[in-house]
C-alpha cells in the first residue's frame, strides 16, 4: 500500500516538474498572441472555438501578420514572428520561386510564385 501510495505522489511531482518546466520553457518562445492561451493551459484546455477567436483577434490587431507567401504567422518549428523570416528569389521570366528561412532555427520552406 505505500509503495502504490509513494508511486502515485512520485507520478505526481514528475508530472508537476515536467508541466512546469515545459510550460516556462515553452511560454519564453510562443508569440504574445498565444501567451493567454498558454497561461490558461495549466487550469483548463481552451476550446477549438476559444483558440479561433484569440487567432483572429491576434489577425484583427495585426499582433499576427501572416506571411504573404506562405501563410504562416510563425515560424513553424520555434514560433519566431513570420516577419522575421529571411526571403531569398530564384526564378526566370517563367517562374519564381521563394525560399523562406527562419533566422532562428533555421527552418525554411519554398512556395512558387
Ligand atoms: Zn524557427
Amino acid at each position: 500500500m505505500m509503495e502504490i501510495l509513494s508511486g502515485v505522489i512520485l507520478g505526481s511531482f514528475f508530472s508537476w516538474l515536467f508541466t512546469h518546466i515545459y510550460y516556462k520553457k515553452s511560454s519564453a518562445k510562443i508569440p504574445d498572441w498565444a501567451k493567454p492561451i498558454v497561461e490558461k493551459l495549466p487550469q483548463s484546455e481552451p476550446t477549438e472555438q476559444e483558440l479561433l477567436q484569440l487567432f483572429q483577434e491576434a489577425l484583427n490587431s495585426r499582433s499576427a501578420i501572416p506571411d504573404p507567401v506562405l501563410g504562416h504567422v510563425a515560424c513553424p518549428e520555434c514560433f519566431s514572428p513570420s516577419p522575421d523570416f529571411n526571403q531569398t528569389l530564384y526564378g526566370d521570366d517563367s517562374h519564381t520561386v521563394v525560399i523562406k528561412t527562419c533566422p532562428q532555427c533555421g527552418w525554411s520552406e519554398h512556395a512558387e510564385v
